[in-house]
Formats: C-alpha cells, sequence, structure tokens
C-alpha cells in the first residue's frame, strides 16, 4: 500500500516539478527578448571627466542626461561619432541614440561648476537635461509580480486538489481508494496470517463462505449482512483481518479511510461515497473496508443548524443511502473498523447496514504466544526461543506492537553484529516499546496488576456464588478500551426478569468494590462504570419497574422520550423517597457481597493470584476454586416447565433502557458485566 502511494506522490511531484520549470523558462526567455529587442547595437562606454571636458572644448558634445543625479549620459555629435570609432577604444560605442559615452557624478552641484569653467574656457556650450529614472528591470519584475503570484497559486491549487483527488481539478469527488486485485498474490492475507482471534475469525467466515459460495444462500433466500463492524483498540488486526476476509475469499479488496471523505469542498465526501460504492459495484463481488469510519461515523448532532458539522452529515446520509440501496445479493460486502463503537451514529449500526459488530480485542496470553509465532517466522532467531515467554512478558500489547517487538529486535540484533537473534534481544526490544508504550497504551505495574485481580475477582466470586446471577464465562484482566479488566458472563435469554435477579446482579457488579476495600483496605477510581450501572439499576428498579414497597407499582418510565430533564413527574416528596430507596437497595447489595466475600476470602484470594499469573481465567478453573457453580445448581434443580406461573408480559413490553442495564451489550453474545475503568 505504501509503495503504491509512494509512487503516485512521485508522479505527481514530477508533473508539477516539470510544469514549475516550463513556468521558469518561459518567463527567463521572455525577460531576454525584451532587454535584446530594445537594445540598440553597440555598447556605450564608461570614461570620465577629463575627457569629457576636452570633448566639450571641441564642440564635440550634443547633449549630456543627467539620470538620477548621478550618471551622466552623454551624446555625441554626429562628427564626433564618426571619429572616435576609428579609435580602438570607442570603436564599441553606438553609432546613434542617445548615449555615447557615460561617467559617474559626484553631486550636480559640482559638475554643474566644472561644466561652466569648461564651458567658459571653450566658449562652447552644452545642451543639460535632467531625468530620474527608475531601473527597468526592477520596472519588469514589479510589473510580472502580480502575475507570477497569481499563476503561482493556481499551480499551487491544481496540485492540492490533484493530491485530495487523484488526476485533475476535476477529480475530487473521486473516491481513492486502494485496490488489491485477487491476481495481487503478493499481497494476499489470509487466516493463516492472522494470530489468534478465534472468535472474529468464526464470525467473519460466514462472509467469506458466503462470497465464495454465493449461489448456496441464494437458492435459499438467505440474506447475508451487508456490512459489519471490526471493533477494537489500534494494531489489534482489524485492518488486517479484513484483508484476510478478501484474501480466502479471493475477490477484490477496495480500502479507503474515513478522513478520506473529509474535504474542505462542500459535497465532495457525498460524492466520494457515491464513486466509491460505483467502484465497488463494477468490481463485485468484493470487499470494501473504510477504516476509521468513525471520521464520518459519528452520531449526528441534534441541532445540526448549529453544530456546522452539515458536510460530514451529507456524507453519513449519502453512505446510509448508498448501503440501502445495493441488494444483498449484489455481492458487495462493507467492512469498516474503529475503535470507539460508542460514539457512532446509530442509523448505522440497523439491520440492512452494519448489523454485525465484531469485536477485536488486545490478545490474551495464547493469543501473543500464536502472533509470536507468526511474526517470528520470517526473523532468524536464535534456538530455544519460547514463545510462550515472550508472551507472558507482553501483557497489554496489540498485535502491532508484538511485530513492532519482532522487527526492532531484529535491529538490535543487528546493531550488535549478530547471526541470530537472541532472547536478551527480545526482552531489549520489549523494554524500549513499553517504555515508549506507557503513554499512550495501559501498561500496568505488578501493584495496580494485583489490584485489577482483586477487582475482577471479587465480581466473578460473588456472580459465581449466586444462583440468580448470569453464568460467568471467564475473567480476565488485560486492558481494553478504557477498562483494566472484565469479567465476562453469558447473559441467560430470560423473558422474565425477576427483582430477585436484579438484586444479585447489583451484587454482582458492586463486588469488584467490595473486594478491594476487604483486601486492599483502599477504594479506587475504577468502580466508576460498576457503581454507574448498579446506581442506574437500582434506579429502574424503583422508579421505572416498580419493584419498591415504598414506592409501590408506580412507574414514572417515560416511553416516549418526550418529556424534558426540568419537570419531573413525581413530587419532591417523592423524589426523597425514591433516593431513599435507590440507596437502601444498592446497601444491601453491598451487605450481600460483603459477606460472600468475607466467608469465601481464601478462595477469591486464591483466584486473584491465578490471574495474576495467567490473565485470563475461564469457568473451568473457577470452578476448581469454588466448586460447583450456584447458578448450575439451581438449574440442575430446575424442572423446565413449572417456571412460568403469572400472566406478565414479557420482557417485550418492558422499557428498553433499563432492559440495555441489565443485560448490557445487547449485540454481542457474550456481554461484559464488570468493567474497571
Ligand atoms: P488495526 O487495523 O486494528 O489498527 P492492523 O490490522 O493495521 O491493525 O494491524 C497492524 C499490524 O499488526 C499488522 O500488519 C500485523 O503485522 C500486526 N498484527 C495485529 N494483529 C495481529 C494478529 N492477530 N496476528 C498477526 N499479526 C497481527
Ligand atoms: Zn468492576
Amino acid at each position: 500500500m505504501a509503495k503504491q502511494n509512494r509512487k503516485n506522490n512521485r508522479q505527481m511531484m514530477q508533473r508539477s516539478a516539470s510544469l514549475m520549470g516550463m513556468f521558469w523558462g518561459g518567463l527567463l526567455i521572455f525577460i531576454i527578448g525584451w532587454g535584446m529587442l530594445s537594445d540598440n547595437k553597440g555598447e556605450p562606454v564608461e570614461t570620465d571627466w577629463s575627457v569629457i571636458e576636452q570633448m566639450v572644448a571641441n564642440g564635440e558634445i550634443e547633449q549630456i542626461n543627467i539620470v538620477n543625479k548621478e550618471k551622466a549620459e552623454v551624446e555625441l555629435t554626429e562628427e564626433a561619432i564618426e571619429k572616435y570609432r576609428q579609435q580602438p577604444e570607442y570603436k564599441n560605442i553606438p553609432e546613434s541614440g542617445p548615449i555615447q559615452l557615460y561617467f559617474t557624478i559626484g553631486s550636480v552641484d559640482a559638475f554643474r561648476e566644472d561644466l561652466a569653467t569648461a564651458e567658459g574656457e571653450a566658449e562652447q556650450r552644452v545642451v543639460v537635461k535632467y531625468e530620474k529614472r527608475e531601473d527597468r528591470w526592477l520596472n519588469i519584475i514589479g510589473g510580472l509580480l502580480p502575475w507570477i503570484l497569481i499563476i503561482g497559486f493556481w499551480v499551487f491549487m491544481m496540485r492540492s486538489a490533484r493530491g485530495g483527488g487523484g488526476g485533475n481539478v476535476m477529480n475530487v469527488g473521486k473516491a481513492r481508494a486502494q485496490v488489491y486485485d485477487k491476481e495481487n498474490h503478493e499481497n494476499r492475507v489470509t487466516f493463516k496470517d492472522v494470530a489468534g482471534m478465534e472468535e472474529a475469525k468464526q464470525e467473519i467466515m460466514e462472509i467469506v463462505d458466503f462470497l465464495r459460495n454465493p449461489q448456496k444462500y441464494r437458492e435459499l433466500g438467505g440474506k447475508i449482512p451487508k456490512g459489519a463492524l471490526l471493533v477494537g483498540p489500534p494494531g489489534t488486526g482489524k485492518t488486517m483481518l479484513a484483508k484476510a476476509v478478501a484474501g480466502e475469499a479471493n475477490v477484490p479488496f477496495l480500502s479507503i479511510s474515513g478522513s478520506d471523505f473529509v474535504e474542505m469542498f462542500v459535497g465532495v465526501g457525498a460524492s466520494r461515497v457515491r464513486d466509491l460504492f460505483q467502484q465497488a459495484k463494477e468490481k463485485a463481488p468484493c470487499i470494501v473496508f473504510i477504516d476509521e469510519i468513525d471520521a464520518i461515523g459519528r452520531a449526528r448532532g441534534k441541532n445540526a443548524g448549529f453544530s456546522g458539522n452539515d458536510e460530514r452529515e451529507n456524507t453519513l446520509n449519502q453512505m446510509l443511502t448508498e448501503m440501502d440501496g445495493f441488494a444483498t445479493n449484489s455481492g458487495v460486502i462493507v467492512l469498516a473498523a474503529t475503535n470507539r463503537a460508542d460514539i457512532l451514529d446509530k442509523a448505522l449500526m440497523r439491520a440492512g447496514r452494519f448489523d454485525r459488530q465484531i469485536d477485536v480485542g488486545l490478545p490474551d496470553v495464547k493469543e501473543r504466544e500464536a502472533i509470536f509465532g507468526v511474526h517470528t517466522r520470517k526473523l532468524r532467531c536464535a534456538e530455544g526461543i519460547s514463545h510462550e515467554f515472550l508472551a507472558k512478558q507482553t501483557a497489554g500489547f496489540s498485535g502491532a506492537d508484538i511485530a513492532n517487538v519482532c522487527n526492532e529486535a531484529a535491529l538490535i540484533a543487528a546493531r550488535h553484529n549478530k547471526k541470530h537473534i537472541t532472547k536478551e534481544d527480545f526482552l531489549a526490544a520489549i523494554d524500549r516499546i513499553v517504555g515508549g508504550l506507557e503513554k499512550k497504551n495501559t501498561v500496568m505495574t505488578a501493584k495496580e496488576r494485583y489490584a485489577t485481580a482483586i477487582h475482577e475477582a471479587g465480581h466473578a466470586a460473588v456472580m459465581w456464588l449466586l444462583p440468580e446471577s448470569d453464568p460467568v464465562v471467564k475473567v480476565t484482566i488485560i486492558p481494553r478500551g478504557k477498562s483494566l479488566g472484565a469479567t465476562w458472563y453469558l447473559p441467560e435469554e430470560r423473558t422474565h426478569i425477576t427483582s430477585g435477579n436484579l438484586r444479585q446482579r447489583m451484587s454482582g457488579m458492586v463486588a469488584g468494590r467490595v473486594a478491594e476495600q476487604t483486601f486492599l483496605g483502599t477504594i479506587g477510581t475504577g468502580a466508576l462504570n460498576d457503581l454507574e450501572r448498579t446506581s442506574n439499576m437500582a434506579y429502574a428498579m424503583v422508579a421505572y419497574y416498580g419493584m419498591s414497597e415504598k414506592i409501590g407499582n408506580v412507574s414514572y418510565y417515560d416511553s416516549t422520550g418526550q418529556r424534558d430533564a426540568f419537570t419531573k413527574p413525581f413530587s419532591e416528596q417523592t423524589a426523597r423517597e425514591i433516593d431513599e430507596e435507590v440507596r437502601r437497595l444498592i446497601d444491601e447489595a453491598t451487605d450481600e457481597a460483603r459477606t460472600l466475600i468475607e466467608t469465601n476470602r481464601e478462595k477469591v484470594e486464591q483466584l486473584a493470584k491465578l490471574l495474576v499469573e495467567r490473565e485470563t481465567v475461564f469457568a473451568e478453573d473457577i470452578e476448581k476454586i469454588f466448586g460447583r457453580s450456584a447458578h448450575d445448581e439451581r438449574k440442575a434443580a430446575e424442572t423446565p416447565a413449572t417456571e412460568q406461573t403469572d400472566t406478565t408480559e414479557p420482557s417485550e413490553g418492558a422499557p428498553a433502557e433499563p432492559a440495555a442495564v441489565a443485560t448490557d451489550e445487547p449485540q454481542s453474545e457474550v456481554a461484559e458485566v464488570a468493567a474497571t475503568e
């Protein structure tokens, strides 16, 4: 990609350089020509006063012209010219015209005095004229300067417009997508080159399958997603994954960055989108990859008139139109990458657009080991370098960081003239990257890691021990996005959520903070997200679901979304009661979590230590520590048919917002319940 870019740039520069060359060359010829045309044949000769004095005496001077009070130009009589041209010294003086000789005068007064004396002695009179003259060259250039500026500016505009559009000024509306064709085997990326990311690969496999074999799906009348959104921090291999899809399916791959649509000219973004999809349709079946889609896909402002971002909105609208416009079976699949799915416009995520979201997180130990495997393939390493060891040293590194480590290690080895890359070189490279990474990436100290582990172990333990909460899948202390670690659980498909269920979920959420208090004695800011969610859930229980006895079966939920924030539908008195009830629910949840953690002190600590060691701990290991989960026990005891005893409407009728609080991240199958920020 970079190579092609450079080539384009070079061509562009060459073209404009030759244009500039032509321009300057033309100007030079013009100036020289001008100078030659206006010159007479012959060359005036410089002389001094003593010579002129003699000439005055001989009556050979027609006229003296004083220019700018410093230069005297002498015009000789015809006879004198004739005479002097015989002498070798003056043989080149002009035959006619106003100057044959010139000399410099000290001052006009002194000159006049000298001349008067000479005239008096010779009884001759000489005509003297005075002239103020500006430099001709300066004049010419001064006259041309505005034109030079105008032409220069025009050339500059041409150049920058070409830079934006590729081709000429008329092409600004064209999309500059990088195209990788199926013929281009050299750059082909396949799933083999992408280490780890098993879940993401699996999700995306379906797309590959469709592109390879569209008939199978069409015959069944099946619909394939038009787009998928790859979400994850930078350098985790999103671009690579998209390329691998194209490589596996053996279809062309069009890549463009979201920021390429953003240009200062109005309407350019939208027309580039149109052009991109036009190109894609011509190449179908193919993959369009839009990197950094947040550059255009940011949520549209409510008061568009004031935001000044109309241009971006137009671009986004055009994108939505295009995505709606092509039929599902046209074979164009749009993959987009972002590291901020939360700020994207919800319209992009709707069915028929990017209806599939694939999370690409930072790799865990095992995945890092595999990535080291991929990137050391091309390196000449010393015997016995353990990828597992390297993976353990690189917590929090992205795939790109690891690629960087491998490259850096090779450079370090070369600097020391080694034949093979040794473990020391890798360690030096890691140190170097960590030093450079600390600011941009979360690389934790041992103490921070332990604190995070305690926090997550708290969540996991309480969720494990409460029968009504959702089953824990894994716990991790790998930093991901803004959070330092996470406890993952599989939300059960419930149609009927009881207050007991919500209460136990709240206990699970506050458990991180409680564990910090119990084991570390200090509390951190990491629990912000947990506390926010707990509070929201408690508020929803009291004010929306009527789950508090004190408030009763009243719901203040506003499903229309019309109510503004300032008018509350309840009295001051009720507001106070709601606050009290919310507090009571949270306190109860906290107490429950504390009791559980304190009675299982050793086990929680054991889990935290395991987390520090392994970074990610799965359900099987938790089971080894805590025994069978309370959730499994409950499931085993339950006889499925007897569950539904009342006639409440299932969750369809339930307000959307609180339900989202309860299940969190509904798009992904596995949701994260507890994230420490
Ligand atoms: P993103 O698009 O997420 O910012 P890229 O796809 O550009 O990241 O990845 C940058 C580089 O990092 C890739 O070219 C590759 O060398 C390396 N890399 C990232 N993830 C992986 C992975 N899972 N396996 C192998 N290499 C990876
Ligand atoms: Zn937490």
